[in-house]
């Protein structure tokens, strides 16, 4: 049998080029004047996606040979003349949605696909490399912007980078907030010692191999009784009525609260793992695989957002010199880490008894202690 290698590919490709790529998320508090100059700005940036899509429909079905070099040479101009108000917006802004749409363009190639005209949200601005900062006070700074002058932004966090890549601006239910893309050098120093085998669960998120049980993260209960609450007054609306789009509004926000509470606690859980230990062991899991088997586990995978966790993981690994090892899932729960028989458990079972040895504790601790020894001692 031809033997597997696990190993990240993002993470080796990041530390070989030694650059890490991190964004910093801001609020900005923009002046009305600024809110209707960006809104105008969403609404040209719309049209010019929808015109895109028309247009390359029209090119399949005209079957031309060349979409792909028709489309590089002609797209910005093509968007130039058909929308007259692109002018209003920094061309470099252009440049990028015709970059992104390029990148994206299978997707969008086949008229009989499902296409949807996408809202759009956010728009970059590729060129700024530095950032205009004037201090307004301990907490507030304005940070000046090509087109849109000076807007007041939270900052709450010094930025640790050498250049910026590019600043993402996005509106979320009112509130604005800019994403800004900056490639950071990766530290060499971690004074930690020791390492660690991670399980991933179900039913406990995180099980480390020296004990410590991570619980999956349970939303704040008034929380969600109150957007129930909103939903079955949204229900008696008129849809586009201007009550119902403040309910919609109200509802967002509630929800976007839940969503940064849950990825706050993910960041505290990553961060305790990565800075606590110098090698961290885990699963080689194939997520999209594992959604295959049955819509029920998928929907767990998804409502744990295990993908958000091993992101989580990875970059803050490459950031903080943490060495991360991918190691063989098969057989993990069902191995038996004192003595190495197997002893079958179907997903129920919670506790792993070893007929063989008397082995017992909790199954993901022994899945945990598994992918340990075989992080540092190779397939047993
Ligand atoms: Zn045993």
């Amino acid at each position: 049998m031809k033997k597997r290698k696990y190993y990240s590919t993002k993470n080796k490709r990041n530390k070989k080029r030694n650059r890490l790529f991190l964004t910093y998320k801001f609020r900005i508090y923009p002046t009305a004047e600024q809110q209707q100059k960006m809104n105008l700005w969403f609404f040209i940036l719309r049209r010019n996606f929808r015109l895109l899509v028309d247009w390359l429909h029209y090119l399949y079905r005209k079957k031309k040979k060349d979409i792909y070099r028709t489309f590089d040479q002609f797209a910005k101009k093509y968007l130039l003349e058909h929308n007259p108000l692109c002018d209003l917006i920094p061309s470099e802004v252009i440049d990028w949605q015709v970059k992104e749409f390029r990148s994206q363009i299978s997707k969008y190639i086949k008229p009989s696909s499902c296409i949807s005209y996408r809202k759009y949200r956010s728009f970059v601005f590729p060129a700024i490399r530095y950032l205009d900062i004037h201090k307004r006070n301990s907490r507030f700074v304005d940070i000046n912007f090509p087109m849109l002058g000076r807007i007041k932004t939270r900052f709450h966090r010094q930025l640790k980078c050498k250049t910026i890549v590019n600043v993402k601006f996005t509106k979320i239910s009112k509130h604005w907030y800019i994403h800004i893309l900056c490639s950071v050098k990766p530290s060499h120093k971690n004074n930690a010692v020791g390492s660690v085998g991670v399980d991933i669960g179900i039913k406990n998120l995180i099980t480390t191999s020296d004990g410590k049980v991570f619980k999956p993260f349970v939303p704040d209960i008034r929380l969600l009784v109150k957007i129930k609450k909103l939903e079955k007054q949204l229900m008696r609306k008129s849809p586009g009525s201007s009550n119902y789009i403040k309910l919609k509004e109200k509802i967002m926000k509630l929800r976007c609260k839940i969503y940064n509470a849950e990825v706050d606690y993910y960041h505290k859980i990553t961060a305790s793992l990565v800075n606590k230990n110098k090698k961290i062991l885990l699963e080689h899991l194939n997520i999209a695989e594992m959604g295959n088997r049955s819509s029920a586990i998928r929907q767990l995978i998804q409502r744990r957002r295990w993908h958000l966790l091993l992101h989580h993981i990875e970059y803050k690994s490459v950031r903080d010199n943490c060495q991360l090892v991918w190691v063989d899932p098969a057989y993990t729960t069902q191995l038996c880490s004192m003595c190495g028989a197997k002893v079958y458990k179907r997903l129920s079972d919670r506790i792993h008894i070893c007929p063989f040895c008397g082995l017992e504790i909790d199954r993901d601790f022994n899945a945990a202690i598994n992918i340990r020894q075989r992080g540092i001692f190779g397939n047993i």
